[in-house]
């Protein structure tokens, strides 16, 4: 019998605790553009923190002091890392983890005014409140987490560069991301493609279910050494990424599991996917059954039909 983790609100299950779905690029800029227009703007009139594992490191009540007064200048966002700036160059860094949600909810009743019944309507106090930020207009945004692995960091002007530089690497939408790009990242690296893509550092954003979504479109096997791709491969990859990046954006996300976007809504992506969870079923290029198999402690979903697995590739010698 297959040893079984008992992870809160989904029951028992057969994956690991730390296999939870993570918000990944698309769900963390779904939520980024939804709120970008509504706090932009806007001036925090209080903060409150009910969880001080949110700031860990830095307590919460110095935090939330620095807080209020602040406006809101930008809503932004690096890898899966939300970025609120404030007015006096300062950043409230935000990352979902696992089960992390942002809403952005009405004041105490105002959620039956005309044209409000879009946003998250918030009667009562929502389970597993981290912390809220009311808003001069009234409204509140909030960041709620079931598994209190979710965090906060206010970084200073300077701070924020060096912080995002030693975890997050190329954005994969917007242009920066070639094949060339994606070639030298690659280089030399032995690990398999599935790993390559969730290691933040190289690419940022991607997590298990765009890295299985992407490896699929590229027609990739995701256990090929990522630095046994030939150029023609880094294109496959970088379209394959920026497609499924792409898909999961258009659909708002994917809600497996906890993901809210900020107006408490799930995402649709899931109905979407190639192979991601669709372990048994065909292929819809080459109706195959798609298979899973486990890489670095993560479920993986790939098809044995299509999807090529490349050898490593023999180092060459080095001209002097
Ligand atoms: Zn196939």
């Amino acid at each position: 019998m297959p040893h079984l983790w008992w992870v809160g609100r989904v029951g028992w299950t057969a994956h690991a605790p730390n296999l939870a779905p993570v918000p990944e690029l698309p769900e963390v800029e779904t939520i980024r553009r939804q709120i970008e227009p509504e706090v932009v703007g806007r001036t925090i009139v209080a903060a409150r923190i009910l969880d001080e594992r949110w700031t860990r490191p830095l307590d919460p009540e110095p935090v939330a002091r620095a807080l209020v007064g602040r406006e809101v200048v930008s809503a932004g966002r690096r890898g899966k890392y939300l970025l609120l700036g404030l007015d006096d160059g300062s950043t409230l860094l935000m990352h979902l983890r696992m089960t992390g949600n942002l809403l952005l909810a009405e004041p105490l009743g105002a959620a039956r005014r005309f044209g409000m019944d879009r946003l998250y309507p918030a009667p009562t106090e929502p389970a597993y409140l981290k912390a809220e930020l009311e808003l001069d207009d009234g409204r509140l945004l909030r960041f709620t987490d079931p598994r209190r692995f979710g965090h906060a960091s206010l970084l200073g002007p300077d701070e924020l560069e060096p912080y995002l530089g030693s975890r997050v690497g190329v954005e994969p939408l917007g242009g920066e991301l070639t094949a060339e790009l994606i070639g030298r990242i690659a280089e030399g690296r032995k690990a398999p493609l599935k790993s390559f893509l969730l290691d933040q550092r190289g690419i940022a954003g991607i997590g298990n279910i765009y890295a299985d979504e992407a490896l699929h479109r590229a027609e990739l096997h995701p256990l090929s050494p990522a630095g046994s791709m030939r150029r023609e491969h880094w294109e496959a990859l970088r379209e394959g990424i920026v497609e499924a990046l792409g898909e999961g954006l258009r659909n708002g996300g994917a809600s497996i599991d906890d993901y809210l976007d900020s107006r408490g809504e799930r995402g649709v992506m899931q109905d979407e996917f190639l192979v991601h969870t669709r372990e048994g079923e065909e292929c819809p290029r080459c109706g195959e059954r798609i298979n899973r198999i486990v890489v670095a402690g993560r479920s993986t979903y790939f098809c044995p039909g299509c999807q090529v697995r490349l050898r490593r590739r023999r180092r060459r010698r080095k001209r002097r």
